[in-house]
């Protein structure tokens, strides 16, 4: 073994345990082993990609591009064209320019992640898809690239405010963090009512991501299904915080990799959200699907989020010079 040449380690290996991984990839990965070399092309064949436009083959398809693409930082997947675009370094979730030609608002695959309070912060996949090929690719990246993710993955911090509706104040702060291969994204939203002690109607039709959302009127319109408790974690959660003040409320939602929690006192509600949007995979990952609003899929799909605190956990755990 040791008189083998060393510069790979699966040219190494026999020709049939090559083959047996080969069973074990999918199709995109194949296609994507075998453009490696030819000496591993000869061994483990071409890949091919079935036949026929399913919507199976669509994510196939993408895979492969998002596969090729990983070593590419002037370029990202689209996964509306399915096929690359240029990256636009001034295209940022605090000034959003998707230079697709697609992209529009009723585009099915280039829908952003839009926080509570929106326009401010617009994240699009790509961002996600960029900010995490950047930091795997850590020191190879050019200095342009480097100030680009900077930017990519830059808090932000503003301040709304609605004179004409319930003289209400938000203060909010969003700050991305890459951990161990994942976007994660902390908000911190205040409420605040300058003059008058706050209700539970400041926070109104407020929600924290597509499944939770604040009503505080309609609370008799709720049954008991299960289905129901589970979109009612952020509603309780307000609940018990605005019954214990002062006290931080944490929750989590079932139907996404969320973690928040609620603190009330007397002049203000601080909202806290964790969300866990996913690894660099494609676009039509069910982690990031559903997070993000579109019309062709259901709200409730195949993510289940069964370990409260992992989000926030992981978040904390990636805690350096921020702060
Ligand atoms: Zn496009
Ligand atoms: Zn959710």
């Amino acid at each position: 073994m040791s008189s083998l040449p060393k510069h790979s380690a699966l040219l190494n290996m026999p020709i049939d345990l090559i083959r047996e991984i080969t069973t074990h990839l999918s199709p995109a990965d194949n296609i994507i082993l075998a453009t490696t070399c030819r000496a591993v092309r000869n061994c483990a064949g071409q890949g091919q990609f079935p036949p026929a436009d399913t919507e199976e083959n669509r994510e196939e398809r993408f895979e492969y591009l998002a596969g090729m693409s990983r070593d590419m930082p002037d370029h990202w997947v689209c996964e509306e064209c399915m096929r690359y675009h240029r990256i636009d370094t001034a295209d940022t979730p605090a000034d959003s320019r998707p230079n697709c030609p697609l992209a529009d608002l009723y585009g099915r695959y280039n829908q952003p992640l839009q926080l509570a309070p929106a326009d401010e912060y617009e994240l699009g996949r790509r961002h996600v898809q960029l900010a995490l090929k950047y930091t795997r690719m850590g020191d190879s990246l050019t200095p342009s690239h480097r100030q680009y993710l900077g930017r990519l993955t830059a808090a932000r911090q503003f301040s709304l405010s609605y004179p004409w509706e319930k003289k209400v104040t938000v203060a909010a702060k969003v700050a991305p963090r890459i951990v161990d291969g994942r976007f994660l994204l902390r908000t911190i939203c205040e409420y605040r009512h300058p003059s008058r002690q706050i209700t539970r109607d400041l926070i109104a039709s407020e929600s924290i991501c597509r499944h939770q959302q604040f009503f505080p009127l309609e609370d008799g319109a709720w049954t008991n299904s299960s289905l129901h408790q589970d979109l009612r974690q952020f509603p309780r959660a307000v609940d018990n915080s605005f019954e214990s003040p002062g006290k931080e409320v944490h929750g989590h939602c079932p139907h996404c990799y969320t973690d928040f929690s609620v603190t009330t006192t007397a002049r203000s509600v601080r909202i806290s959200v964790w969300m866990d949007l996913g690894t660099e995979s494609s676009p039509l990952d069910p982690v990031w699907r559903s997070f993000v609003h579109n019309v062709e899929f259901p709200p409730i799909e195949e993510v289940e989020y069964i370990e409260p605190g992992r989000v926030r956990e992981l978040y904390s755990s990636g805690e350096k010079e921020e702060e």
